[in-house]
């Protein structure tokens, strides 16, 4: 029996879980997929965002500000890349002025440190490429950018140094409640027993409360499109935004903490909570929208293009606190944007209601600390010769656009919580996310995988389940033939 099972190893789940971990509760996070960071947490803007678009009052804005300060602390702490660059949200005509100035008193009720409203010069000096036909902009200084895996991973390990069990591959089918708390079942009709539930479940919070509750809630996946481009300096050095409409922030164009460019994302409701294609409509926007910002974008330097789904839920707010008819159900329901720059402070508040609910005592053995994989960019250049002479591997490169060696990979697969396939790695290490975008290096990924997990090469899959990346040996299929 556990004190506490958390469904959705994204980064509200995890958030929670390392908060959690503080207290001696015998904790386990439940996961779908085969690895954290699979779905939502891993395809959105990575922007840590000032606050000043949220509805004053509401529970994402207090969510939103307080996650904004911990992401500094957070990251220190926790050892993932995060920048405090500042945005700007720009204003291209006049009769939109009154628009730029409501946000901006918003912004001052909501309390979003040093908000200013630039005018056309100001705007063009701090940002040179941005469009001319822009007349004005509210500039955030408290706004930033983080990478957004890192981040989820990180919190991950965390709990799990400090004590917090993971089941990966385990898809909840069931919640029944039982006399001291809820029953579990999964796809396999294993059988999980708990305490408490932290329904952290991404676009599926509704589907859980929903067995648990009269009180119905309902989701959607409201879908953001994006295009990567490749690294390169000077088109913007901050968050660039345009006037936020009924759906939400709108197309932004920003710099990420590895020093690409990212345009998008999209709005648009859809019903199937899984799909996550890219449209050539939605990625024509994307683009449209992105030059409008900044005219001399250069859209031939694209690598990839993705999406994710936010979970709107239908009162666009966050749902964070224990069912009320469902004792010790604990929903962190409904965690759209900005549910990453608020995950520090959703996981604060969601242990706060279980010691509240479970009165546990304090973990003294808990370590807020923990060190991510060794990044031989950040040595100097002596220091980078000393690695390589006491292990090798540091001076094999694997990846060669992002330049990531054959020991960071090694260190992804033998972690807490280690990489299990291709897109483990590469969400750990970046090996396969630069220009060719794993052309290249991925037969020696793979050969890495399987040597280190010690596993056949035909077992190495790009994300967990039937998702292999090579169905047989080509010398043999030639020998097969010629018989
Ligand atoms: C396009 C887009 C742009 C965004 N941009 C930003 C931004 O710039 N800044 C910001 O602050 N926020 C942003 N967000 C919001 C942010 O990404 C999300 O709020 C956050 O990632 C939600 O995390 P989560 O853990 O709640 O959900 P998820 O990451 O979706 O995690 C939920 C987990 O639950 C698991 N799960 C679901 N069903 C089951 C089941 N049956 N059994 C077991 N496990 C299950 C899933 O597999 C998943 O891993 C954006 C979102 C989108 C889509």
């Amino acid at each position: 029996m556990y004190d506490v099972v958390i469904i959705g190893a994204g980064v509200t789940g995890c958030a929670s879980a390392r908060e959690l971990s503080r207290y001696k509760l015998n904790i386990c996070v439940v996961e779908k997929e085969e690895d954290v960071c699979c779905v939502t947490s891993k395809a959105n803007s990575g922007i840590v965002h000032s606050g000043i678009d949220c509805r004053p009052g509401s529970l994402m804005a207090e969510m939103n500000l307080l996650g904004n300060r911990l992401m500094e602390p957070f990251s220190r702490e926790l050892d993932f890349e995060f920048k405090r660059i500042g945005s700007l949200i720009l204003c291209f005509s006049e009769k939109d002025l009154h628009k730029l100035n409501d946000l901006y008193q918003q912004g001052i009720e909501n309390k979003v440190p040093d908000i200013r409203i630039l005018d056309k010069t100001e705007l063009r000096a701090m940002e040179p490429n941005i469009s001319d036909q822009a007349i004005a902009a509210i500039y955030a200084p408290s706004s930033g950018i983080v990478c957004p895996f890192g981040m989820n991973i990180a919190m991950a390990e965390n709990a799990a140094e400090n004590g917090v069990e993971f089941r990966f591959d385990t898809k909840i089918k069931n919640i029944f409640r039982t006399k001291s708390g809820y029953r579990l079942t999964d796809e396999n009709d294993t059988v999980i027993e708990t305490r408490c539930i932290v329904n952290a479940a991404g676009v599926y919070a509704d589907k859980f409360h929903n067995m648990v509750s009269s009180h119905k809630i309902h989701i959607v996946p409201r879908r953001g499109e994006y295009c990567l481009l490749d690294k390169m300096e000077s088109a913007v050095s901050r968050t660039i935004f345009q006037l936020p409409d009924e759906y939400g922030k709108g197309v932004l164009v920003t710099p990420t903490v590895h020093g690409n460019i990212l345009t998008g994302p999209t709005a648009d409701d859809y019903e199937d909570k899984d799909a996550v294609n890219t449209t050539a409509d939605g990625l024509e926007k994307v683009n449209m929208s992105a030059l409008k910002s900044v005219p001399s974008l250069p859209l031939r330097k694209v690598i990839t293009s993705f999406s994710g789904n936010r979970a709107h839920e239908d009162g666009h707010e966050f749902i964070i606190k224990e069912a009320e008819d469902a004792p010790c159900f604990v929903d962190a329901a409904g965690i759209e944007s900005p549910g990453l720059t608020s995950a520090p402070a959703i996981g604060i508040r969601v242990s706060e209601i279980i010691s509240g609910l479970l009165k546990p005592d304090i973990n003294p053995d808990f370590k807020n600390t923990r060190k991510g994989i060794l990044n031989p960019k950040k040595l100097s250049k002596d220091e980078y010769a000393a690695l390589i002479r006491e292990k090798p591997e540091y001076g094999n490169i694997i990846c060669r656009c992002e330049m990531i060696s054959e020991g960071e990979i090694i260190d992804a697969l033998t972690r807490i919580l280690p990489a299990k396939s291709m897109d483990g790695v590469k969400r750990r290490t970046r090996a396969g996310m630069g220009r060719c975008q794993a052309g290249f290096c991925t037969p020696r990924t793979i050969e890495v995988i399987a040597r280190e997990r010690q596993i056949s090469q035909l077992a190495v899959t790009k994300s967990g389940g039937c998702s292999n990346m090579v169905c047989g040996y080509s010398k043999e299929s030639i020998q097969e033939d010629k018989k």
